[in-house]
């Protein structure tokens, strides 16, 4: 492993100042646990490590606020699998956070770093994407909101820039009843990143969200308006061509040590379609 400093600032402006001044050299650690194995195995060769627990500002926190669950990004996989107010409402990012790696994998996962760290097969991101949260980003220019879906660009690539970082994610309340899900499919069970990672979200309304992960360079967020897959009268075969469209984007890679494309995109339609009855359940349970 190269030889970094390590900083543990007390305030955001500080943080600000050194991601500023040293640019593409600092790396950000939250949990540690992506950081510290691409440290380890030299992947990533940052001069200055600024750790962000220290930071009053970015202390773990759950709360309300106009409209908007807040989670601070430093908010570790535990409590949000735990919080009640997530498992009622936001049931499939309660469910995604609790199959994060392993008790002492999600004791130290935080939310942000799951985001941040921009991994294809990150857990948490389709159920972030149903919901359509919010990024909320920090920098000495000041603070911006990005929707998740503006969020990945590939795999270990955001659009935060320079001298950002990820203070909070926000979850617009639902307005009305929903039903939702998250599925996912490992090589095998324990500590294994997803072959496949979806969340499935059907509102009241109608709309029916669909995003997935694994199976490209970026999760993928799909939305059918038409209300045919809200609706369990509808055709089968209709439904089953919403949801072959919906997945259609999917581009696995091939060079993956995982899962072949082809077992990719049938686990897909098999996630998809699971987790579609399970969120219609839901809603139908209230
Ligand atoms: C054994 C094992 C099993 C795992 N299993 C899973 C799994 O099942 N599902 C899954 O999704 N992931 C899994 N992971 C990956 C990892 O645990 C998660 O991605 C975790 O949420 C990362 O959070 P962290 O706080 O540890 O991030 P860190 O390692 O601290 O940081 C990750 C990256 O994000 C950046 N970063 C962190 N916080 C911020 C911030 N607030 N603003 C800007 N940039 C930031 C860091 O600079 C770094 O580049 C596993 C990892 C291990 C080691």
């Amino acid at each position: 492993m190269q030889t970094f400093d390590y900083v543990r600032p007390a305030t955001l402006a500080e943080t600000f100042a050194l991601l500023e001044a040293h640019g593409d050299q600092a790396r950000l650690l939250a949990g540690g646990t992506d950081l510290i194995i691409r440290l380890r195995d030299g992947t990533v060769r940052p001069t200055l490590v600024v750790d962000l627990k220290r930071i009053p500002e970015l202390r773990p926190s759950i709360h309300e606020a106009d409209g908007r669950l807040v989670i601070s990004a430093t908010t570790v996989m535990t409590e949000i699998a735990a919080d009640e107010r997530i498992r009622h409402r936001f049931t499939a990012l309660a469910e995604s956070a609790a199959v994060v790696g392993s008790v002492q994998i999600r004791n130290r996962a935080t939310l942000g770093g799951n985001i941040c760290n921009a991994s294809p097969a990150a857990d948490t991101a389709p159920a972030l994407l149903v919901y359509g949260a919010l990024v909320v980003v920090v920098g000495s220019t000041g603070t911006r909101r990005i929707p998740i879906d503006e969020f990945f660009v590939r795999s270990g690539q955001t659009t935060l820039r320079r001298g950002e970082l990820a203070a909070a994610i926000e979850l617009p309340l639902p307005a009305g009843p929903t039903g939702s899900v998250h599925q996912r499919r490992t090589r095998r069970r324990g500590h294994d990143l997803a072959s496949v990672t979806l969340a499935c979200l059907v509102e009241a309304g109608g709309t029916t969200r669909i995003a997935f992960g694994s199976v490209g360079p970026r999760p993928v967020l799909a939305v059918d308006d038409s209300g045919v897959l809200a609706d369990r009268g509808a055709p089968e075969a209709a439904k089953a061509a919403i949801l072959d469209a919906m997945f259609a984007v999917a581009s696995p890679s091939p060079r993956s040590m995982r899962a072949s494309p082809d077992y990719r995109r049938a686990m897909l339609g098999v996630l998809g379609r699971r987790g579609l009855a399970i969120a219609l359940d839901r809603l139908a349970s209230g």
